[in-house]
């Protein structure tokens, strides 16, 4: 029953997506344990990316999530790290499956909306990059 991080990118924030974000996520069976609006730094993205510093696309990530404001969310629930991931779709839209976030309203390999952890270990990390252990719901 681990907790994910889901983060509404700013893409999503700017085009008014985040009621339809969190309604999927409801609807899933999946649970919101915390969630905040706040607006990353370029040192702070640059740190949350740091695995793709190497990546030619760093760079413009790093600006573009950075360009407004996110809201960052812990989604707790049974299987909640593949079951986020599987409501996100595919990174690149063009490839997510139907029915996803990615694939309705993702404009771009760039832009696509959401972030979600890939791995229990990530889950950890990133939950705690943005979240105290009080500002979290505890497991029912
Ligand atoms: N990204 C990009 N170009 C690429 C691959 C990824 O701009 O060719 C961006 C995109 O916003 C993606 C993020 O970098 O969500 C992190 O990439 P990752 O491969 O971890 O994809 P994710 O886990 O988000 O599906
Ligand atoms: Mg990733």
């Amino acid at each position: 029953m681990a907790n994910t991080l889901g983060i509404i990118k700013p893409d999503g924030v700017r085009r008014k997506l985040v009621g339809r974000v969190i309604s999927k996520i409801e609807q899933s069976g999946l649970v919101i344990r915390g969630l905040k609006i706040l607006q990353l730094t370029p040192e702070r993205a640059e740190k949350f990316y740091a695995v793709h510093e190497d990546k030619p696309f760093f760079h413009s990530l790093v600006e573009f999530m950075t360009s407004g404001p996110i809201v960052a969310l812990v989604i707790g629930g049974h299987g909640s790290i593949e079951k986020w991931r599987e409501l996100m779709g595919a990174t690149d839209p063009a490839r997510a499956k139907y029915n996803t976030i990615r694939r309705e309203y993702a404009t771009s390999i760039e832009k696509n909306v959401v972030h979600g952890s890939d791995s229990a270990a990530n889950a950890k990390i990133e939950v705690s990059f943005f979240f105290r252990e009080d500002e979290i719901l505890p497991r029912e």
